[in-house]
């Protein structure tokens, strides 16, 4: 009989319609697949090159720090620099084998049972089952607010104050983006309550329009502080398949973190790092080229899916690369759909369109796609969601 553990999580319901869309398109089935968050685009050649050639000199055969190696940690330190005017210590930066695991060692390291960790909804599908991996109580807030963004009067409104909140801006599956001034009034409410911020920065660099990110990072010293930043090269650099990502925290939440990674993964593959150093320290062309890639993408979709019956989009995106919508409750009834988990396997069955349903998110009756797709893709997408909404 297996652990406990394993029954009380569910299966990444991001990954689950990936894996099923990837095997109908192996079984020669024309699926349209904008389930899984991962660009299109190949990893930046310059990128891949480092890589081959740290391979060719040898030096990823043997393990190296834990926490990664020191011109990786450097490499981040300097970024940060770069684009916050932040300086940081090598100390207080944990890389890890992607964004995932840092925050999955984060919750082993900052939960106890039955220690609460909330976050507004929708929320990106993980942070749930890894709170539950720490036997922690995982609760999600209903924002008031209409962009789905958690404010200061939700807070007041707790009757428990949580260990952990957890705030991922730019918001996957929303696309929201805090402003500077949410930011700041959620940040000294977490400090005056003493409770821990784990600030999810992974889409920092994709925001559209005249949408600033602003990183916790400026607006918190992490030294002495319970602010943690998750981020990673996933996104930005399209390098999902990389597994690299990282955390920035106070020391003694970083050691705490090498410790367990020492059991876990020793550290991350070193190919991997020095790939890493390269998207970070090399030229930052590709990065914008994408994101403009992604902007036109957004225009498009947003355009064509908000003329589509039977579903809304409550606020154009400004960040990330997805589109969150809710579907209309009297189409459900009409057809026959009990939940837009239904829906979203209608949608693979009947159109080969996989888009997962927003259960998993923490918000039923919405479905996310992504827009990280190839323009031919959304536009074939946007005629299935038609024929299908009709
Ligand atoms: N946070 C968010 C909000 C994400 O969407 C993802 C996507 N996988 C991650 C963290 C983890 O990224 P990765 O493990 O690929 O670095
Ligand atoms: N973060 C991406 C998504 O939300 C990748 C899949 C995953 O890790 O959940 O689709």
């Amino acid at each position: 009989m297996l652990a406990k553990r394993v029954d009380k999580i569910a299966s990444s319901p991001t990954l689950a319609m990936g894996k099923k869309a990837k095997e109908m398109i192996a079984n020669g089935i024309d699926v349209v697949n904008l389930s899984q968050g991962e660009p299109d685009f190949n990893t930046p050649e310059n990128i891949s090159n480092a890589a081959i050639t740290a391979i060719k000199a040898h030096l990823t055969d043997s393990y190296t720090a834990t926490n990664g190696l020191a011109e990786l940690k450097n490499a981040v330190i300097a970024s940060t620099k770069k684009d916050y005017n932040v300086s940081l210590s090598p100390d207080q930066v944990v890389i890890t084998t992607g964004a995932k695991l840092a925050l999955y060692t984060l919750m082993q390291v900052l939960v106890n049972p039955g220690d609460l960790v909330i976050t507004p909804a929708p929320y990106w599908v993980s942070y749930s089952e890894q709170v539950k991996l720490a036997d922690g109580i995982f609760k999600a807030i209903n924002p008031s607010n209409t962009k789905f963004k958690l404010t200061l009067e939700d807070l007041n409104q707790l009757d428990t104050t949580p260990k952990v909140l957890i705030l991922n801006t730019p918001n996957n599956p929303s696309g929201a983006v805090y402003s500077k001034k949410e930011l700041e009034q959620i940040i000294s409410w977490t400090k005056s309550q003493d409770v821990y911020l784990i600030l999810d920065e992974i889409y920092g660099k994709l925001v559209y329009g005249d949408t600033i990110f602003h990183s916790g990072l400026t607006l918190s010293s992490l030294a002495d502080s319970k602010v943690i930043i998750i981020n990673g090269v996933s996104k930005a650099y399209a390098m999902t398949g990389w597994r690299i990502g990282w955390a920035i925290a106070d020391v003694t939440i970083a050691n705490a973190m090498t410790k367990l990674l020492g059991h876990l993964t020793s550290n991350p593959t070193v190919a991997a790092q020095y790939a890493a150093i390269e998207a970070l320290t090399g030229p930052q062309d590709s990065v914008e080229i994408m994101r403009q890639e992604f902007e036109k993408r957004l225009n498009f979709l947003y355009q064509n899916l908000s003329i589509i019956d039977n579903i809304s989009i409550p606020f154009k995106p400004v960040g990330s690369f997805y589109i969150f919508f809710k579907v209309d409750l009297k189409f459900m009834q009409r057809h026959g759909y009990n939940s837009t988990n239904d829906i979203s396997m209608a949608l693979l069955t009947e159109e080969k369109l996989a888009i997962p349903s927003g259960e998993g998110f923490g918000m039923p009756g919405y479905l996310r796609l992504s827009y990280a797709k190839s323009e031919d893709e959304l536009v074939e997408a946007t005629k299935r969601l038609q024929h299908f909404f009709l």
